[in-house]
């Protein structure tokens, strides 16, 4: 039986008493150890080594016969569930293989990619000079997230009560991130996940309240920002301002449905909000196109959707085309006169319907436009930094080595992220040169390469 962090608020905790579970979290250990016997289990990753969280629902106590890696990001665990008036407890517990974790080992990711040589899995083979080697790039270059809500600024409660955000310059800074597509999403009092798992709008939205929506958001997030002293991205001097240790923001949208049709809009956004990066559609069939997640009524990208693009492209805003149906990338990139980002995906082979991942040739259509698709990191697909690590090396072989980077979706993902906060990022760019690429690559996959789509667009 699967038990969800969330299931530990609620009787079934209790009514498991005695039977196998399986639980999804981070291990947390004492100092130094890399591999335990008894450790906690939590439900986000801990902000540093040994640091576990006091609330009872928030971490579960592991027993296991044999020692388990603490230092591999996410563990999947099967074991015997004990709820006891203090403490929740796993024993007898083992590691659990998700599906595709044979895939990403490096030695398979290493023996199937062009771009892998030897060297580099010797090089590799050093956790320290890993290590050394993951800050410095992060310092070399400009790190920059193609996709992200930290904070919780979409949060729809949070904007409509006033209620405040947690902070996104500390972990920026501790974790070296330089820029954040910080988005709005205009849709958010819409959609709802639904009892199977799919998010899905459940009701129409009234005449003037998704932009009234999207202004109060924007509002927020430029109060945050301030809040946090953390500077907008508007041209090209604040871009190459920012870096580790000095972060800014790109403000994005995520659904263009605060236009509500107005093409107006986009300006006034431009204007008014510094709007910088517009991604087209989200989880509603909006006036723009169609999406990944509902069956396509526009047969993809609509007539105002191009007139969109042209705005954006005149005004220069990043075109995102994430969430949108191959269809609408296609035209989208007839149209489009800068590159095309697709924010936050991965690879499948073949993806179910309604997935929101993408094909290798949704992948090269963004690329042949010179655009970057960001690689997401929810732990059900790659457990461990060093399967994301893997999963941007396969997307990098499909699409090239210019044309993949980070989109985190942080506070976005319904399931648990291998990519929680930015205090992950040296551990991302450490298991980046653990597949094998160089520094100048791992400059350009952490930021490198959005930063010359953005450059691209920008008018000024
Ligand atoms: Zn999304
Ligand atoms: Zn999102």
């Amino acid at each position: 039986m699967r038990m969800a962090w969330a299931d530990l608020e609620t009787p079934k905790a209790r009514q498991c008493d005695g039977q196998t579970v399986e639980l999804i979290g981070f291990p947390v250990a004492g100092d130094g150890e890399t591999r335990s016997r008894h450790f906690l289990l939590t439900a986000e990753a801990p902000c540093c080594p040994g640091c576990a969280p006091s609330a009872i629902t928030a971490s579960v106590e592991v027993l296991s016969a044999d020692p388990l890696p603490m230092r591999a990001g996410v563990l999947r665990l099967s074991g015997i569930w004990h709820s006891g008036p203090e403490a929740f407890r796993l024993t007898q517990a083992r590691a659990i293989e998700p599906p595709g974790w044979k895939a990403a080992t490096r030695r398979n990711v290493l023996t199937g990619g062009p771009l892998i040589c030897l060297a580099a899995c010797a090089a590799a083979t050093d956790p320290a000079a890993n290590a050394e080697r993951g800050k410095a790039a992060i310092e070399a270059g400009r790190s920059i997230d193609l996709h992200s809500h930290a904070g919780g600024i979409a949060n729809v409660a949070r904007i409509t009560s006033g209620e405040g955000f947690s902070s996104v310059a500390v972990p920026m800074r501790a974790g070296g991130m330089a820029v954040a597509c910080l988005a709005i999403v205009s849709d958010g009092p819409t959609h709802k996940v639904q009892p199977d798992g799919r998010i899905r709008p459940f009701r129409e939205s009234g005449a003037g309240e998704l932009y009234r929506y999207g202004t109060l958001a924007f509002e927020r997030l430029h109060a945050l920002l301030r809040r946090e002293g953390l500077p907008v991205v508007s041209d090209r001097a604040s871009l190459q301002a920012a870096r580790a240790g000095a972060p800014a923001v790109i403000v994005s949208a995520e659904g263009a449905d605060f236009l509500e049709g107005d093409i107006a809009r986009v300006d006034e956004a431009y204007t008014r909000w510094s709007l910088r990066h517009l991604q087209l559609t989200h989880y509603r069939v909006n006036e723009l196109g169609d999406i990944q997640t509902e069956p396509p009524v526009h047969g993809g990208l609509t007539d105002f959707g191009a007139e969109v693009i042209r705005r954006c492209n005149r005004l220069g805003i990043v075109v995102d085309i994430a969430h949108g149906t191959i269809d609408l990338v296609k035209r989208a990139a007839t149209v489009s006169t800068t590159p095309l980002i697709l924010s936050h995906t991965s690879l499948a082979s073949n993806p179910s319907r309604y997935s929101r991942r993408i094909t290798v040739e949704h992948a090269r259509i963004v690329a042949a436009t010179g655009g970057v698709i960001g690689i997401w990191p929810p732990a059900s697909e790659f457990p461990t930094l060093s399967s994301l690590a893997a999963g941007m090396a396969r997307a990098v072989d499909a699409a090239g080595i210019d044309h993949v980077g980070l989109g985190s979706d942080i506070r976005g993902l319904t399931g648990l992220s291998v990519f929680p906060d930015y205090y992950q990022l040296p551990g991302l760019a450490d298991a980046l040169f653990g597949v094998g690429f160089a520094q100048p690559e791992v400059v350009k996959l952490l930021g490198g390469n959005y930063a010359r789509v953005l450059e691209a667009c920008l008018r000024y």
